[in-house]
């Protein structure tokens, strides 16, 4: 039987573990999956940790997984051996459930999760359903794709979701694995798009993946530098500081949203500021396969990319240190085979 490496988490807070498995078989409503590489969320410390109720071990993490479909199971229909694929976050829906009915596959009460509900890709080889799987313009490297699975599509779904139109302020806070490229996609959308961080130091990066205006929010008040621009149609914030995020609602336009995406524990809303101006705070969930889909081609055609810093799969214990040091610009991608 031919088998295949995985790299396993046995526990709660346990070690990655390189183990040898065979290489499964995909069931009905499933294909097999040739993994290429596979990014490195900071939602995977959910199950390094153990925190997500539910887990069952071992466990492989990983849902920014770009390969190859290797083999399909039974009634999977549009897929095929050979095709350019990736998975996300999402990991399938029922398409009967009452959420499903209504168009909210997000939503879906079988609630799977890639690397979480079913082993994800840390791994040569991986099952997924077929509704969780994403097709993949021939132009992205597997590198370039697979960041792009969860970071991309969370901070593309969110803005083309978000209400702003072209020519909108929109303003990106923080410029790390989501907010770089958040900014890529608000300047590409056609959004006035200015960046938020901490020190001057940011300012070129920002520009160059298309801020019009920066602001250092170390030396300037980011909530008098965007009422200057007329205040932000949507402020995305990426960063997972509840305390920055409260720091900037006061920017918000009247009908502004402050659209959060980055997992604070908890934050400072003002009453008064919401409702003198109908202002909203909203969080938006990353997508499903076909957003993931889109998610592919605007970045293939609009030339947005992840900066990435890679490791084989046999690192993946310090790929992941890495990645929650903080310190990776900007995110972390475990190369794996193809
Ligand atoms: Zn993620
Ligand atoms: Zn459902």
């Amino acid at each position: 039987m031919a088998t295949m490496r995985v790299v396993q988490v046995s526990r709660p807070n346990g070690p990655f573990e390189i183990v040898e498995r065979q290489i499964p078989q995909p069931g009905a409503g499933s294909v097999r999956i040739k993994v290429h590489s596979c990014g490195i969320c900071h939602s995977d410390s959910l199950i390094k940790e153990g925190v997500f109720p539910g887990i069952q071990y071992p466990r492989v993490p990983g849902h920014e997984v770009s390969g190859v479909v290797d083999a399909v199971g039974p009634g999977v229909a549009g897929f095929a051996p050979g095709q350019r694929v990736g998975v996300g976050w999402h990991g399938g829906y029922c398409g009967q459930c009452d959420y499903c009915r209504r168009g909210n596959f997000f939503a879906c009460v079988t609630g799977q999760v890639t690397g979480l509900s079913f082993d994800g890709g840390y791994a040569e080889y991986m099952i997924a359903p077929a509704s969780a799987v994403a097709r993949m313009p021939a132009e992205l490297q597997p590198v370039e794709a697979a960041p792009l699975m969860c970071a991309g599509i969370t901070t593309f779904n969110a803005l083309r979701n978000s209400g702003a139109r072209p020519g909108d302020v929109v303003a990106v806070l923080g410029l790390g694995g989501l907010g770089h490229l958040g900014v890529q996609y608000a300047a590409r959308m056609g959004f006035h798009t200015v960046g938020i961080a901490r020190g001057k130091d940011k300012e070129a990066l920002a520009r160059q993946l298309g801020a019009a205006v920066y602001i250092d929010s170390r030396a300037q008040d980011p909530v008098a530098e965007l009422l200057k621009l007329g205040g932000a149609k949507v402020i995305l914030a990426t960063v997972t500081s509840g305390e920055a995020m409260s720091a900037v609602q006061g920017g918000l336009a009247v009908n502004g949203t402050l659209l959060v995406i980055g997992a604070a524990g908890s934050m400072q809303v003002s009453p008064l500021l919401l409702l003198t101006g109908c202002r909203s705070i909203k969080g938006w969930y990353s997508g499903t396969s076909i957003d993931s889909e889109d998610t592919l081609a605007f970045s293939a055609r609009a030339g947005v990319r992840s900066m990435n810093e890679t490791f084989p799969l046999e690192r993946a214990s310090e790929a992941y240190e890495r990645m929650m040091s903080g310190k990776a610009r900007f995110r972390v991608v475990l190369t794996i085979g193809g």
